[in-house]
């Protein structure tokens, strides 16, 4: 298909609607995204019926439903709305949508508009639609009790990079006849792939093209009666063999023990009560407290690395999920011009819209930040500095204030006690492989500190972090008075080493750079009198961070590996642990989940020979 004028470098199509005639349709494809008579009778008797209504999730504690073509999200939120009403109160739902041309969150909200019934949970699906990028998106709804996994990208290769065992499938991507890129064998390979005996099928088409093709991958096809004008559409079920799970699977219910409660515990802890899981978070760890705001800002690398991949989602994903902070927005500065254009570069292969990054030159950059800059670069409406108290409220979760000593499968030990869980996640930063050896694997320590300085006449008047190799935030309360925050120095360190103590000398580092991208503002600062925040991060040499299940420890899952972007990554990646323990699907393509797994280290020392 050729490249229209709505699609960005590295991005995708937009939907090109037309409001026009009766029904909505796509200019695109020049078919309807459903009945103009009755849409949702159509939805419901075709997909919701299709599946076996109701009884297709009763006594299952997780039901996940795939679809190719989300377009509106009507069959979404008709299963939703049926789902909530008839599923027992520990049930959840997993609902994975291919999208290759994704509506903007305005027209939604304007074809919703006819279905006001589901009000409610439309506008929760509004208020999470991610702007148009490509790849996965993970949608955290209703408190975690449904959880949208969006793939905005063709759809063969974005099935193809898709983690999941599903219970059942709406096909509803336009007329094979108008659109037959989506019906094809290749397609309907990875529908088999991603099915498991008894998986469950509904479509509106009964073209026998659609019927051969669905047979020779495994379904049993059965026509029934259509909606509405329309003979007939399919059901079938999944005859065929499925790929052998990696681990077992837990139910809503089932009790687990998060070691640490950093940023990694917290999260963890929040994602896993979202999937019903009965949490105990052990907070007896020792990598100090949390520093007293954190900056949460992309960062771009090429999304065609795994490294490039996971920033770039896990940003957006913490983005929903985190509270506003102090300021919204920020901007990055870097002094050198080949980095700025590697930037620009980065952007336009990551297909990022303005609503997430736009290049901004010296005078842009300085009417933003509120004092002179030296340089442009990229502003990011939706990066912010926040508190971290503020940002994970640990609620519902039973905390035990007590150092864990010893993990052994699912029993956990502590000086004043020992108890069995279902599962562990070692949530404890560097010391991890303290409790579990090949836990550690690929994991060091690094030292951060931060600066606080004073405000000065200059830089009272910054109004947005900056970053440039370094950062420097605006003035905030931190409790003692009003204190501007400057950061980090990264270095290795061992635990043992007076690791707590503020080092002097590292309070000018990024001072130093700063200088070249607002000297009046370092100035200000050469003769002042400087405090600051010291604390340890586990670190990798690959920096991304370690989630998912320890290797050779059933029931034993690791989440660290940080370094200083915790606040940016530990959401996405805590949503792959509970999804490998949990059985839903990945939220990340497999490729990136490979990317993060903890037997990663090990693996390559095998291959060098090592
Ligand atoms: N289920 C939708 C609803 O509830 O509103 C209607 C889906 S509409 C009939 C078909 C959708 O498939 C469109 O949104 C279209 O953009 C998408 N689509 C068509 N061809 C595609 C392809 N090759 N890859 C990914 N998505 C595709």
């Amino acid at each position: 298909m050729a490249e229209d004028e709505n699609t960005s470098p590295g991005g995708i199509g937009g939907a090109d609607l037309d409001w026009s005639e009766q029904a909505l349709t796509s200019r695109r494809f020049g078919d309807v995204y459903f009945s103009a008579a009755d849409g949702l009778g159509e939805t419901r008797h075709v997909f919701l019926d299709g599946i076996g209504g109701a009884d297709a999730w009763a006594g299952r504690g997780r039901f996940t439903v795939g679809e190719l073509g989300f377009g509106t999200g009507l069959n979404f939120l008709a299963l939703w709305d049926l789902w909530a009403r008839t599923a027992g109160s520990d049930g959840r739902l997993d609902f994975i949508s291919v999208e290759g041309y994704p509506l903007t969150a305005e027209d939604m909200a304007r074809a919703h508009g006819a279905f006001p019934e589901f009000d409610v949970i439309s506008r929760q699906l509004r208020a999470a639609w991610p702007d148009r990028t490509p790849e996965f998106h993970h949608l955290v709804l209703d408190g975690g009790r449904v959880r949208l996994t969006l793939l905005f990208g063709p759809a063969l290769p974005m099935l193809r990079d898709l983690r999941a065992q599903v219970d059942a499938w709406f096909l509803d991507g336009f007329a094979p006849s108008k659109n037959p890129g989506m019906w094809t064998d290749g397609v309907f390979a990875q529908v088999a792939r991603l099915s498991k005996p008894g998986t469950a099928l509904a479509t509106f088409s009964s073209a026998g093209a659609v019927r051969r093709g669905l047979a020779a991958v495994g379904f049993q096809v059965e026509k029934r009666p259509g909606f509405g004008g329309k003979r007939e559409c399919l059901r079938a079920r999944y005859n065929g063999t499925a790929e052998p799970a990696s681990a077992p699977v837990l139910a809503p219910g089932a009790s687990v023990a998060v070691i640490g409660a950093g940023i990694a515990g917290r999260v963890a802890a929040r994602s896993l009560t979202g999937a019903g899981m009965a949490v105990t978070l052990f907070a007896g760890g020792g990598a100090g407290d949390a520093p007293p705001r954190v900056l949460v800002s992309p960062r771009l690398a090429h999304p065609a690395d795994p490294y490039g991949a996971f920033m770039a989602q896990a940003f957006t994903h913490a983005a929903r999920l985190l509270p506003a902070g102090e300021n919204m927005g920020a901007l990055h500065l870097p002094p050198e011009e080949d980095t700025r254009v590697r930037d620009r570069r980065r952007l336009d292969q990551l297909g990022w819209p303005e609503a997430l990054a736009r290049p901004v030159d010296a005078d842009a950059a300085s009417d933003l930040a509120g004092v002179q800059v030296a340089n442009g670069g990229l502003y990011f409406p939706e990066a912010r500095f926040l508190d971290p108290a503020a940002c994970v409220p640990v609620d519902g979760v039973e905390v035990i204030a007590g150092r864990v000593t010893a993990v052994d499968g699912g029993r956990v030990g502590w000086p004043s006690g020992e108890r069995r869980f279902d599962a562990v996640v070692l949530a404890a930063g560097p010391w991890c492989g303290e409790l579990v050896p090949a836990a550690g694997a690929g994991l060091s320590t690094n030292r951060g500190q931060l600066t606080y300085l004073p405000p000065t006449e200059a830089s009272k008047h910054l109004r947005l972090p900056i970053s440039f190799g370094g950062h420097v935030t605006p003035q905030t309360d931190l409790g003692t008075g009003l204190a501007h925050i400057a950061g980090s120095s990264y270095a290795p360190v061992e635990i043992s080493d007076d690791w707590q103590a503020v080092k002097p000398n590292y309070h000018l580092r990024p001072l130093e750079k700063l200088a070249q991208v607002a000297l009046a503002l370092s100035d200000g600062w050469r003769a002042a009198p400087m405090g600051g925040w010291a604390g340890l991060r586990a670190v990798t040499p690959d920096h991304l961070p370690v989630a998912g299940q320890v290797c050779g420890a059933d029931g034993v899952y690791v989440l660290s590996g940080f370094g200083s972007r915790g606040y940016q990554t530990a959401f996405l990646a805590a949503d792959m642990v509970t999804a490998a323990m949990a059985g839903g699907p990945m939220p990340v393509p497999g490729r990136v989940a490979e990317a993060l797994s903890p037997g990663r280290f090990q693996e390559r020392q095998n291959r060098n020979g090592g």
